[in-house]
């Protein structure tokens, strides 16, 4: 019997032992560790990487990601990170620079640990007197943009894990296209609204890159969340600024105070339509909780706002 029993034990413990072996293999363990500083660059790189990697992204969902503080649970993520994808051009990079500082404790090297998905975007710099000079770090709102980060992000991924190769490249043919068709669509959606009342305003200035690709001015309270957000002169300024125009709705942004732009709302009677994503994907189960949704979401929201 007590032979029996010690066989039943060393049993066991090579049945644990063997679970515990293939769990590892199985596990997170050998897979990519991937860290994004937002969740649209998250986004981004979970359409392309699926479950081959793990993701950790930093700034949470609805929450402006140019100034942020990491937690320690974001510290130990990057320190143990194979790859950090950041927005680069004045986003994380801009007012107190916290992901400079967080890659530097982290001791990662940029372009070999860190890489900024926005490389090779034409870049719009900033008008106002004290950011004059600066990058405009919004480049994802053009989708053409947004097809750019994707092909950056499949870039090194493959570079880290090239076993993963072809499975990569399959999905960011299929994500391309689909940002590629959706990119068309926008092009086409802006044709046809009166120039009087084409217009985007939003608190912040975030949608030059928007403009420019699809043909829709903007106007806004303050060009930067870096900068002072919603004085009375800024206010001011754009309450003239809409006097002269016939524009039927304002929007105001997921990720920001939107109390500015109930005064704007207030003082203009123009009514403020729709609550849209610049900063931040939503929530997930909620409209616009992808890259690909929340553009369709806001062109799909602008296009209707401003013509009424
Ligand atoms: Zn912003």
């Amino acid at each position: 019997m007590k032979k029996i029993l010690s066989t039943m034990a060393l049993l066991l413990l090579a049945v644990v032992a063997l679970a515990a072996c293939s769990n590892k293999q199985g596990s997170s363990n050998d897979k990519l560790r991937v860290v994004t500083t937002n969740s649209i660059i998250a986004d981004i790189t979970k359409n392309i990487a699926g479950d081959k990697i793990t993701l950790h992204s930093i700034v949470p969902v609805g929450k402006d990601p140019h100034e942020y503080e990491p937690l320690p649970e974001d510290v130990k993520k990057t320190s143990q990170a194979d790859l950090i994808f950041y927005n680069g051009i004045n986003l994380e990079t801009g007012g107190n620079a916290w992901f400079t500082k967080l890659v530097k404790n982290a001791h990662k090297i940029e372009n070999k640990d860190y890489f900024a998905v926005s490389d090779g975007v034409k870049v719009i710099y900033l008008e106002g007197q004290s950011e004059k000079g600066k990058e405009d770090p919004h480049a994802w709102l053009n989708l053409e943009n947004g097809i750019i980060y994707a092909r950056n992000i499949a870039k090194q991924l493959i570079a880290k894990d090239p076993k993963n190769k072809t499975y990569y490249e399959k999905n960011l043919e299929t994500y391309t296209n689909k940002l590629s068709k959706l990119d068309q669509e926008a092009k086409e959606t802006f044709k046809n609204i009166p120039d009087e009342k084409k217009l985007i305003v939003t608190s912040e200035g975030c949608f030059k890159y928007f403009s420019k690709a699809y043909g829709v001015p903007s106007a806004y309270i303050w060009e930067i969340n870096t900068e002072e957000e919603g004085t009375p002169d800024q206010i001011k300024t754009l309450v003239e600024k809409l006097r002269q125009t016939k524009v039927p709705a304002l929007f105001v942004e997921s990720s920001v105070d939107d109390r500015p732009m109930k005064t704007v709302a207030k003082d203009t009677n123009i009514p403020i339509y729709a609550k849209i994503f610049t900063d931040s994907i939503a929530k997930k189960g909620q409209k616009g909780d992808s890259y690909y949704n929340m553009m369709k979401y806001n062109l799909d929201k602008i296009a209707q706002g401003l013509n009424q």
